[in-house]
């Protein structure tokens, strides 16, 4: 069989019968709906919109009732109606439904269900026949015919696969055949169409493929898929990094983990040995996640994470029966023994609604091996060893980059959040800190909310952190490199740094006891910048910081784009000299000094997502070419005031005498009462982290030589920019680009398109998809401009029924160069004229056209011709961003 032995599987029968029965049953008592329901496989697509699935009050993620089709939200009680809804819940019910046929076809050979395997092969007989029917169109992230993304197909096609297998075992050979013929191997190569790279998704494409072929007896495709550039094994050996956590952080290592659980399990039962590094590392990664989770039993929402999700969850528990299925781990047995702890009050697990391997987080629950999946029912030991609970100590993951200290029996929580950039799903948040005492979160991380929501770009900026900005600009995409880490007696203590502007290195040191936590901000460069650090949830004590407040003033640009959209009630205060006292969450006290006078900005910022409303924000700001920000805060009244000179650092404890912090050399010295002790632990190694998952090919440097002009080229094949169809599938959409000068300083760009539907959208209209500007899903022109210090990028888009062409400028250009445009229908599809107006003294122009182009019937667009090239690429989540370093270079000069 695909996942284990024949004789194997026969052991489990025994054991679904004895020990596990408790789980058998409760997955049997489950399903009878299903056995009794004779349930429908849904003939439409899911499709994914900006309102669909979630409360247009408060964004909260709508109820998903496999029985009740209405769409509630779970914290207001209002319910919606409509078809985004309606459709947006297909993608949980496909997904439900497939792991539904593969629980029928299991508890059915496993002798718990005995209908079973007729209700799992009426299931997959409606497959086959509805699979291909399902349109592969209008896609977010890689072709689907069920649903909008190629690695949600990859889980459910997993499920298919091996509930065939078992209804096949049982004797239903036909029907196998024809599920093989009409959903496993036309899926599989839709899968295989679309390589994720070094995704979490990625892992799922691959985990789908590997049962697939291994199924479809294809042993060529089943090795590539092993050894290939973005298969098991590379993912294995360098997504999933030494210290045995994704790189994507724990958000997306769990949901990664899960599918390298198959894969890794696929593999070795094809008779592919993995080697001791990528075993390891698998063995570790079940439970690197628990290493890092705070006080209250959550995840740090580091990253693109969901807000506080709760370890006691059964997939959780899952994972760690999973893992020790392989091998005894004490790290696990841990875990589990405040998993199933009787103590812990019982609520919602959620599994009766579970989307297969798609998670829909549930609140905190306790827990029992009664509440696991089918995946324990094959895998879990018969008994667990002995289960003891341990003190959580301080925790270093130095190839995620990512440090915790924890004192007083694991109450104290303070991290540092350092290292890896993390790829898409990172944040721009290194030297973030989260401080928590017990369940009090002092300071936190607010994860991600939607990402079809405009909030996305708050809780993805610098400022929605307690984060370093350099200039009052979002960080760009670094990695930064830990300096020191040691626990001692009186505190435990981390350093690190990263070079958050060229040539300036910023440095994060947490000195953590069990009163007060001492939080200093260094940097050095060769240039004057302006550092800051946003406090959230945080005041100023009144009187503390001058009264001149004036409204801010956006005198820097940047700000724009740093998240400072989101803020409101700003207001700019007077400088400050010596220590501010602040107040932050659960009374918190602070204390902020720093080596040079101190600005503030005072403000209201949205709060987590599962509470956005405002709260407040306080932003202090120090210049110069070097410089200090050292912060006390502590959650004890112990503390009575805290000094910050120039070498030291001065915390007054009443009667319980004073302590004074210091460096010598690289290391931290408390003294109290005359009496040193000093914390070392000075780091040696540079973490080995990975290159940028996310590097495209075509995204090089510009050729090296100027293009002159007059130019002209015809954009075709080696220019698409394809989603769902190649370009020949497409109708070998074309579009004949000339570019030439008319004066010194003024080009004139000819776009001339055919085929096309001119299927131009409004201008203006909204989107109902996603955040993108609506037009791009028509016909419409990306051009994008350089020329000296000037740039321009903007959506152009014809309006029908006159020659007018609107200008949407494109976020992160500029709007400073002027562009005359216009339109005209030609015989079988339209041109449009563009002048620019370049700076006069200029010998170069950098310059990419972009041309979006679809058919009707379609929701997005079918794909683009790209001048730069566009072969071997898609158009996915694009928008309509374009890499600056695509522009191609052409001459000014006379030739
Ligand atoms: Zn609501």
């Amino acid at each position: 069989m695909l996942l284990l032995s024949a004789s194997a599987f026969h052991d489990r029968r025994r054991i679904a019968s004895g020990t596990l029965a408790p789980l058998a049953d409760g997955l049997r008592a489950e399903l009878q709906p299903v056995v009794t329901g004779a349930l429908e496989v849904p003939h439409e697509k899911a499709m994914l919109s900006r309102r669909g699935g979630r409360c247009a009050r408060d964004g909260t993620l709508l109820d998903f009732d496999p029985f009740d089709p209405r769409h509630r939200c779970p914290r207001c009680g209002t319910e919606f109606t409509g078809e985004e809804h309606d459709r947006f819940r297909l993608y949980w019910y496909q997904l439900w439904l497939a792991e539904r046929t593969l629980h029928a076809a299991m508890l059915g050979a496993l002798g718990v269900e005995p209908a079973g395997v007729s209700v799992a092969a009426a299931l997959l007989e409606q497959y086959a026949e509805r699979y291909l029917r399902y349109p592969n169109a209008d896609n977010v992230l890689g072709p689907s015919r069920p649903f909008f993304s190629t690695y949600l197909e990859s889980i459910w096609l997993l499920q298919i696969i091996l509930a065939t297998e078992l209804v096949e075992t049982a004797g239903a050979g036909a029907l196998a055949g024809r599920v093989r013929d009409r959903v496993i191997a036309p899926s599989a190569r839709l899968i295989a169409s679309y390589d994720e790279g070094m995704s979490n998704r990625q892992v799922w494409n691959v985990a789908a493929l590997l049962a697939a072929w291994s199924m479809l007896g294809d042993s060529a495709s089943f090795e590539a898929v092993v050894h290939g550039a973005s298969g098991v094994r590379a993912l294995l050996s360098s997504a999933l990094l030494p210290d045995g956590s994704w790189y994507e952080g724990e958000n997306y290592h769990l949901f990664a983990h899960r599918g390298l659980w198959y894969a890794v399990h696929l593999t070795e039962r094809g008779g592919i040995s993995l080697t001791d590094d990528e075993r390891r590392r698998f063995h570790d990664g079940f439970a690197s996640p628990f290493r890092t989770v705070m006080p209250d039993l959550t995840y740090p929402s580091r990253r693109d994470s969901q807000f506080r999700v709760s370890v006691r969850q059964p997939r959780f528990a899952e994972s760690c029966e999973l893992g020790l299925a392989r091998t005894d781990d004490v790290r696990l047995t841990a875990v589990l023994a405040r998993l199933y702890d009787r103590a812990v009050a019982r609520g919602e697990t959620g599994r009766r609604g579970a989307s297969a391997d798609v998670e829909r987080n549930v609140a905190a629950t306790g827990l029992s091996r009664a509440d696991l999946s089918w995946r324990s029912l094959l895998f879990a030991r018969e008994t667990l060893p002995p289960l003891a609970a341990a003190t959580m100590r301080s925790e270093l993951l130095p190839s995620q980059g990512f440090g915790v200290l924890r004192r007083r029996a694991g109450q104290l929580y303070a991290s540092l959040d350092y290292g890896h950039s993390g790829g898409g799903h990172g944040h721009p948040d290194r030297l973030n800190v989260i401080l928590a005492n017990g369940d009090d979160r002092l300071f936190d991380d607010p994860g991600t909310g939607s990402y079809v929501d405009p909030s996305l770009h708050w809780y993805r900026s610098t400022l929605a952190h307690f984060a370093p900005l350099v200039d009052g600009c979002t960080q760009s995409s670094v990695h930064g490199a830990l300096l020191a880490q040691q626990d001692g007696d009186i505190a435990s203590w981390i350093a690190a740094q990263a070079e958050l502007a060229p040539g300036l290195h910023v440095s994060r040191t947490l000195v953590l006891t069990d009163d007060y936590l001492v939080d200093e901000l260094a940097w050095t460069g060769d240039e004057n910048h302006e550092l800051s650090l946003p406090f959230h949830d945080v005041v100023p004590e009144p009187g503390h910081i001058g009264d001149d407040h004036s409204g801010m003033n956006a005198e820097n640009r940047h700000h724009r784009d740093a998240g400072f959209g989101f803020i409101t009630d700003h207001h700019r205060h007077g400088e400050t000299h010596g220590v501010v006292r602040l107040i932050g969450a659960h009374g918190v006290r602070g204390w902020l000094g720093a080596s040079t006078p101190l600005s503030w900005l005072i403000a209201k910022a949205p709060g987590p997502p599962d509470a956005p409303a405002a709260r407040p924000l306080a932003v202090a700001s120090a210049r110069g070419m070097a410089g200090r920000m050292v912060g006390v805060w502590s959650w004890s009244r112990i503390v009575t005031d805290v000094r910050v000179g120039e070498t030291s650092i001065t915390i007054e404890r009443g009667a319980r005498g004073t302590h004074i912090h210091s460096r010598d050399g690289q290391e931290w010295v408390t003294t109290i009462d005359g009496v040193r002790s000093s914390l070392a632990g000075v780091a040696e190694v540079r973490p080995g982290w990975m290159p940028e998952a996310g590097a495209r090919r075509n995204d090089a440097a510009p050729a090296t030589r100027d293009i002159l002009l007059p130019f002209s080229a015809v954009l075709g094949e080696s220019h698409y920019r394809r989603s769902e169809q190649s370009w020949p599938e497409a109708g070998e959409p074309r579009a004949e680009i000339t570019i030439h000068r008319i004066r010194r300083a003024l080009i004139r760009v000819t776009v001339a398109v055919a085929p096309s539907h001119r299927l131009f959208m409004a201008h203006d209209a909204a989107n109902p998809l996603d955040n993108e500007q609506a037009a791009i899903n028509g016909d419409s022109v990306q051009l994008f401009v350089r020329s000296g210090e000037r740039s321009g990028g903007w959506l152009l888009v014809p309006e029908r029924d006159s020659a007018t062409v609107h200008r949407l400028p494109v976020e992160g250009w500029d709007d400073e160069i002027d562009v005359d445009s216009r339109w005209a229908p030609t015989a079988d599809g339209y041109r449009m004229i563009v002048e620019l107006a370049l700076p006069p003294a200029e010998a170069t122009v950098y310059l990419d056209i972009l041309v979006n182009e679809t058919a009707p019937g379609r929701a997005r667009r079918r794909g683009q011709l790209v001048l730069s090239g566009g072969a071997g690429e898609f158009v996915y989540l694009r928008g309509d961003r374009h890499h600056p370093a695509r522009l191609l270079r052409f001459s000014l000069l006379d030739a």
